[in-house]
């Protein structure tokens, strides 16, 4: 497998007017391989923004290399084709949408890159089935639920054809139900399209079905492995201001009084089954 991004050494530094200075980023090493799904998890701050825009060139490094399919994402004659690669997905669903009609607003994205109209109508139909909202596609977005707003939102996105999705924080605004659409729709998406999923988010059950979890923490990557391990890891989340999934509090609990289950029984499926057999 090749990786679609790759991060040497990237340290990035915030200057305000006065000249202060806030490291948001500070020295990380990360490569990422093209069709995984790796979800990004950390405290408020922890710099997960900061490193998400880096990802298509809105921001450029202070330090430190950021390679997207091969390109740096310093050479500016490059910016077009590093955002027709990686294509992101921000928390407000109302500051993404820019038509009154679901299907227009699809096709702002693959109009901009000079797409042929023809092709324009084969993506926009095929965007908007990935995303199970074809039957919205003469509605008015500002009337649809915030997931239904966020899957237009992605669906304007994958009719640029990107390989890779960078999404920050996608359900932070949603409800329950919306959460699940969106994270059911990018699993999907992932799944049957082979796209690169980057997932942001601070709900630790959303990435329990990533390939990869990375933990971050001022401006590091502090955790990086299957969500399993990452969670076994307790102590160390707790310490990074994470709290971490009730399945793994539970287990973690029972283990101090002596009980020996597995930290990895993620699920409540797997975790009823461990806690089962241990008493059985
Ligand atoms: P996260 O997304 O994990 O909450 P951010 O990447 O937004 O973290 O922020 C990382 C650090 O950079 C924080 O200390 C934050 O206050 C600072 N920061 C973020 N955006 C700006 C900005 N536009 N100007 C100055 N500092 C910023
Ligand atoms: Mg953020």
């Amino acid at each position: 497998m090749s990786s679609i991004i790759e991060i040497r050494n990237l340290t990035f530094k915030y200057v305000n007017d006065e000249d202060q200075e806030t490291v948001a980023i500070d020295g990380l090493d990360l490569n990422i391989e093209e069709g995984s799904f790796v979800a990004i998890l950390g405290h408020n701050g922890s710099g997960k923004s900061t490193l998400a825009k880096h990802l298509n060139a809105i921001l450029r490094p202070t330090e430190g290399t950021v390679l997207v399919a091969g390109m740096d994402t310093r050479d500016e004659n490059l910016i077009t084709d590093i955002r027709r690669n990686v294509g992101m997905v921000f928390q407000n669903p109302d500051n993404q949408i820019v038509a009154n009609v679901v299907e227009d607003d699809v096709a702002f994205g693959p109009e901009n890159l000079g797409v042929e109209p023809e092709e324009i109508r084969r993506r926009v139909d095929e965007a908007l089935n990935a995303v199970d909202m074809w039957e919205y596609r003469s509605h008015a977005p500002h009337l649809l639920s915030g997931g239904q707003k966020q899957r237009v939102a992605i669906a304007g996105i994958i009719a640029m054809r990107p390989r890779c999705i960078v999404l920050d924080e996608p359900t932070a605004m949603l409800d329950p139900v919306g959460r699940a659409e969106v994270i059911e729709t990018i699993k999907r998406l992932n799944r049957e399209q082979g796209i690169t999923v980057i997932l942001i988010t601070h709900h630790m059950s959303e990435t329990i079905d990533a390939d990869r979890l990375i933990v971050m923490s001022h401006g590091k990557i502090i955790g990086d492995g299957k969500p399993a391990q990452v969670f076994s890891k307790v102590q160390a989340l707790r310490d990074a201001g994470l709290t971490v999934p009730e399945t793994t509090q539970l287990i973690f609990e029972l283990r101090k009084e002596g009980i020996d289950l597995p930290l990895e029984a993620l699920s409540v499926e797997d975790c009823a089954e461990a806690i089962y057999k241990a008493f059985a």
